[in-house]
């Protein structure tokens, strides 16, 4: 069989069915993928630091031999799991710990080397290495892509190994990089000492050394925005031309809306409102983002949006990233607009989610179809071929970072030019939206809507566990509801799991069993899951036991505590997005971290977390902590889908930025000949564009 790049990962030696779905889960589907799946970080295997020079706070790396292990879980940690290991290298010994993660001990065993990534702290007095990355050596394994050289360290799930995986891509790369073509003028590269393609991806996976990787990072990096702003530039110039829909102010109705509600817009509100009638009115097609906090009030812009839309008789899409989000926004924005009437009819909201089933799903089809229905709240569903609106004049795409940039434009490519306002509830700092969102108009939500009390938050340990539960029993007796919130890892997802369901039944038969306890959880089937947010929702649950799947935009407002299990565990977005899910009424609220690792990294995060309130400092210390790399986690973020991380080198991006605009002076089509690697190669990295250019 002759491979290309484009060639399915199962056709590759050694990727078995089992292996495939595996890299799938990663994104990786072909070849190409491969070569493009880059390491997170890299191992300088050349300089290993002696266990007797190991310095606190530092992450460092180590080559030992495993003496023995020994598993516990301690007193009063009943879901504490701890696997502790002792290594030894010619200089010392040296305890490492890992919670939870009791699976560990079928690969830790006597006697065999093993090389530890991690970050020392002093624990009772003793060095300790917590939470290690790992990779136990064999006589295989002290090759020359694994031992001796920089190694490279994926994202990866359990059940694969990075060994395997730098094999696989090390094969990769010897098969395909002889024949990869550059796309980047010669004329670029020499002027910014950029490398060609190939040594570029060769050394971002197995660098020579430390300068090639960061040249190599700089030349993909360019090529990434270089592209990426070759479309936006395309798309703009086809902007100035393109008619969007100009939708009429019907001030009447729209009042009617506004005095409808239940409470005043806070004056941010209102300015974004005017931004977005501006843009809405206008014939040029809407590209918005809106930014806020969490709880500032965004759905409500947004529906004020599709009142315009309904207005003028059109329709609106309205998509989110979960199935419990979009029950939720379709309840709420059926009870905002129940009252109102246009042209003599009520407004319909309709539900559509991949969960329905095929006859439900074929009656919205054509509901929508025919016009019937006038807001379509849905997850990925929306983007489904099948489905065809009658009139779509507006898009809202709700907590867009958990989306990628694929999936907001097929959307769009669903009608002829709607108008088209992202949101997203983790803001950054405006200079670095501006880079990351180039195509975007951006508005912001500056203020939380009046009396919201800020959210008090605690740090607590184990021992403070029955103070946690009394204090929920507290609140509960004053007729709030509380949230129980535990943490779902990738790597472990049954072990957590079930770490959730055991607490569950624990708190309901024992600690709280005068009390309504829900759990919730993602592999619940939809119509269950939608029953218990329901329940809560009511009153008719008082506590619900929940894992990650509330983090996004659950809106309860009498729920006024929340306490998160493991919290260490969440990033400090993370915890600020499951935070906002109370302090969203007039009730006081509190939330409670319990957590055991307080140093390092994860204590700095909590820290935050106690002291800042406000998202956009909120994020600001994440990146400081994180760094940007983490930070910016392309494939967390989805958006833009660049293949790395876009913060290292900020001023490559301006370069990129002036020779895309420059290329496109020249060539404003790209139909010259020497462009046509170029428009290809577009075509297939942002086909959604090039449908958008046709349209
Ligand atoms: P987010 O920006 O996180 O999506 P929501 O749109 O879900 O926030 O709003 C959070 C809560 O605040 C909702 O219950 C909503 O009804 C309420 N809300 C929105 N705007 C106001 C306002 N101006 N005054 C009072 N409550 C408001
Ligand atoms: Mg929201």
């Amino acid at each position: 069989m002759v491979k290309d790049l484009t060639t399915d990962i199962r056709y590759l030696k050694g990727i078995g069915p089992k292996r495939v779905k595996l890299f799938n889960s990663l994104g990786v589907h072909s070849i190409e993928d491969f070569l493009y799946y880059f390491p997170r970080r890299y191992e300088d295997r050349t300089k290993l630091t002696d266990i007797a020079k190991l310095k606190i706070g530092e992450y460092q790396t180590i080559e030992a031999k495993i003496l023995g292990f020994d598993e516990s879980s301690a007193f009063r940690r009943r879901f504490l799991n701890i696997f502790e290991v002792v290594v030894e290298d010619s200089s010392g010994r040296l305890p490492c710990v890992w919670f939870n993660q009791p699976y560990l001990k079928q690969y830790f065993k006597p006697g065999k080397e093993v090389v530890l990534y991690g970050k020392i702290d002093l624990h009772r007095g003793c060095l300790q290495m917590q939470n290690a990355e790992y990779e136990i050596l064999d006589s295989e394994s002290k090759d020359n892509l694994n031992y001796g050289r920089i190694v490279p360290i994926y994202s990866l799930v359990e059940r694969l190994s990075q060994r395997m995986l730098r094999r696989i891509i090390k094969g990769c790369l010897d098969e395909n990089l002889p024949e990869f073509c550059d796309i980047l003028p010669y004329n670029i590269r020499q002027c910014h000492h950029l490398l060609n393609i190939a040594s570029s991806i060769l050394n971002m996976h197995f660098p020579k050394d430390i300068p090639t990787q960061e040249s190599a990072y700089k030349r993909i990096l360019f090529e990434e925005y270089f592209l990426l702003q070759l479309s936006f530039g395309l798309k703009r110039l086809k902007a100035d031309k393109i008619r969007g829909i100009n939708h009429k102010i019907n001030e009447d109705f729209l009042n009617e809306f506004e005095k409808g509600l239940p409470f005043e817009l806070t004056s941010s509100q209102m300015q974004v409102i005017q931004e977005l009638k501006g843009d809405m009115a206008s014939l040029k097609p809407m590209h918005r983002l809106l930014q806020g906090d969490v709880g500032s009030g965004k759905t409500i812009v947004a529906l004020y949006g599709c009142m315009l839309a309904v207005s003028n008789g059109y329709q609106s899409a309205f998509m989110v990233p979960t199935e419990l989000l979009a029950w939720q926004h379709c309840h709420s924005l059926r009870s905002q607009v129940s009252g109102l009437r246009f042209s003599g009819r009520a407004i319909n909201v309709a539900l559509l989610t991949s969960s329905l089933n095929k006859k439900e799903r074929e009656k919205i089809y054509k509901d929508v179809k025919s016009g019937k229905v006038d807001i379509l709240v849905g997850t990925h569903a929306l983007i489904e071929e099948h489905l065809e609106f009658k009139n779509l004049s507006l898009v809202v795409i709700d907590e867009q970072h958990k989306f990628g940039v694929h999936q907001r434009l097929r959307l769009l490519t669903k009608t002829v030019n709607p108008d088209c306002l992202i949101m997203t509830a983790t803001p950054i700092p405006r200079t670095l939206a501006m880079t990351i969102y180039a195509d975007l108009d951006i508005s912001t939500i500056d203020e939380l809507p009046k009396g919201r009390l800020p959210v008090v938050t605690y740090l607590v340990d184990e021992s403070r566990r029955q103070w946690v539960y009394d204090f929920i029993k507290e609140n509960l007796q004053a007729g709030r509801q509380a949230y129980i919130v535990y943490p779902i890892i990738e790597e472990s997802k049954t072990l957590d799991l079930k770490a959730a369901s055991i607490m569950y039944e624990d708190l309901k038969k024992n600690v709280f069993n005068k009390y309504r306890v829900g759990l919730v959880h993602g592999r619940l089937k939809q119509k269950e899951r939608s029953n218990i947010m329901q329940s809560f929702k009511d009153g008719k649950v008082d506590i619900l036991v929940s894992t990650v799947v509330i983090e996004v935009g659950i809106d309860v407002s009498n729920a006024s505590v929340m306490v998160i299990e493991h919290a260490q565990r969440f990033g400090l977005s993370q915890l600020h997005q499951l935070r906002g899910r109370i302090g969203r009424g007039k009730y006081q609220s509190h939330c409670i971290l319990i957590s055991d690792a307080v140093t390092g990294d994860a204590g700095e995060r909590l820290q935050a977390m106690v002291s800042l309130s406000d998202g956009f400092k909120i994020a600001e210390r994440d990146l400081e902590i994180r760094g940007p790399g983490e930070f910016f986690g392309v494939r967390q973020h989805g958006m833009p889908e660049l293949r790395v991380n876009p913060l290292g080198n900020l001023e490559v991006i301006n370069i990129a930025k002036q020779e895309a605009k420059r290329l496109l002076e020249k060539d404003p089509s790209l139909s010259l000949r020497q462009n046509q690697g170029l428009k290809y190669t577009l075509s297939v990295r942002f086909p959604d564009y090039e449908k958008l250019m046709a349209a």
